[in-house]
């Protein structure tokens, strides 16, 4: 095994993402030595648009990122187009003052930088891509692109979407397409009639409009998206912020506005796609976390949060742990497995569900659905009280913290 120069075999993270930053920062907090290895010069967040739920935030504040203004705290309503509320997701008063506000509105870049910034030294090797791994038993032989070789403890590959790590420990699996786009953006503008600390999500018969508060670098400000079915194949809208406006506008209020007041380049698009989940994660001395292990669709905008709650829950597994221990390193990766595999894969399936709902439903049944969702209690029932409920649950899962070796 390779040792660092404090001695210990260091655990190799392939990726830096949120899963790979969120992983070596709740490493180190518990002793061990990480050392990520990113194939791009610098980390690279795909995209802008954010928002956090409680638990990431917990974990965050505990790996030792500042959470002090790191995003718009926000209360939450699903409505219908006409604006009449179908959910109301409604966070308990003491998590939202316990954990920076509750659900955050807020810009990727600015996580990226948190993280970062918590980041000891050296730790991350940008400009290094991951060719092939060999779990010998004892150790796990990384071979990178220049032919370089480390010899790791535990490797945890949080490398995204495409994982090779995934495919190399359990085999090449497709994508699957969830044949819906999104378009979103952000803007610092004063635009008249939207609610400062809300995230008014609303939906027509096909497609999603939504707007959430932001809070990036001690500036207030509005991001916003939306979700239509899309053909994979087809192209991508010439215009970007003229198709967002298209559709924006078929919902009364203040997201035309928005959109309107976005420049060009603060407009992104994204087709939507995962990968089928798997029932284990992790084996010998590899394991997987953040999109390689349950890419998610963003209907759950719970992706990112969950990615740095596997580092989270990593960490504390594996904290204390002699990594030389085989025995011990399987039994902690196969209770990451026990304690992550499960919730996530609820989340992925669900947000997958939703999508299919709201914007693949055949059009016969599309005028019933709508009536059920402005009618009957279900979408409360569904989403505004289950969320709370399982954000409350995983807070109590994750327990006291990050704690150090004895
Ligand atoms: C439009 C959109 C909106 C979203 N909104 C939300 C939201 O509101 N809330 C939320 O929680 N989540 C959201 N998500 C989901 C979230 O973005 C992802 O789940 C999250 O970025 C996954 O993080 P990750 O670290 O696992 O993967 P990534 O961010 O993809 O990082 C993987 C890293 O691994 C590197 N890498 C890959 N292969 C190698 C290799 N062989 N060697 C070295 N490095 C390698 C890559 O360069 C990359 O830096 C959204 C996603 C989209 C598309």
């Amino acid at each position: 095994m390779s040792s660092t120069s404090e001695g210990r075999s260091p655990v190799v993270v392939i990726g830096s993402g949120p899963a790979g930053m969120a992983t070596a920062l709740a490493l180190h907090k518990v002793g061990h030595t990480p050392i990520v290895l990113e194939r791009y010069r610098e980390a690279r967040p795909a995209g802008n648009i954010l928002n956090l739920w409680p638990p990431p935030i917990k974990a965050l504040r505990e790996m030792g990122v500042d959470i002090t203004d790191l995003g718009a705290p926000c209360h939450t309503t699903f409505r219908g187009v006409h604006g009449n509320v179908r959910a109301d997701v409604r966070i308990p008063d003491d998590v939202v003052r316990d954990y920076g506000g509750g659900f955050i509105g807020l810009l990727r870049p600015e996580l990226y930088r948190r993280m970062l910034a918590a980041m000891p030294a050296d730790v991350i090797r940008f400009g290094t891509t991951v060719v092939s791994l060999e779990d010998r038993g004892d150790d796990v032989r990384v071979t990178l692109g220049d032919g370089e070789v480390i010899d790791a403890g535990v490797v945890v590959g949080a490398d995204g979407i495409d994982s090779m790590v995934r495919t190399h420990l359990w085999g090449a699996s497709d994508k699957r397409e969830h044949r819906l786009q999104i378009v979103g953006g952000y803007t610092f503008a004063d635009v008249p009639g939207a609610e400062r600390n809300e995230v008014v999500l609303r939906h027509d018969r096909t497609v999603q409009g939504t707007y959430s508060s932001i809070r990036d670098g001690g500036r207030d400000g509005f991001q916003w998206w939306v979700l239509q079915a899309w053909d994979p194949e087809a192209p991508a809208p010439a215009d970007l912020r003229a198709h967002a406006l298209g559709l924006a506008r078929r919902f009364p209020g203040p997201l035309a506005g928005l959109v309107e007041a976005t420049a060009d380049d603060a407009c992104q698009r994204w087709m939507i796609r995962d990968r089928k989940p798997i029932p284990r994660w992790s084996r010998g001395r590899i394991t997987l976390a953040g999109d390689a292990a349950h890419a998610t669709s963003p209907y759950a905008a719970y992706g990112a949060g969950m990615s740095i709650g596997d580092g989270y829950t990593i960490g504390q597994e594996l904290a204390g742990l002699d990594l030389t221990d085989t025995a011990g390193v399987h039994a902690a990766l196969s209770r990451y497995d026990d304690r992550r595999v499960a919730h996530t894969t609820a989340q992925v399936q669900q947000a997958y569900v939703l999508g299919q709902v709201f914007h693949h439903a055949p059009a016969p049944l599309r005028p019933l659905r709508d009536f059920v969702l402005d009618h009957t209690p279900l979408l409360q029932k569904q989403v505004g009280e289950r969320t709370p409920g399982e954000i409350v649950a995983q807070l109590a899962e994750m327990g006291d913290g990050l704690r150090g070796r004895a």
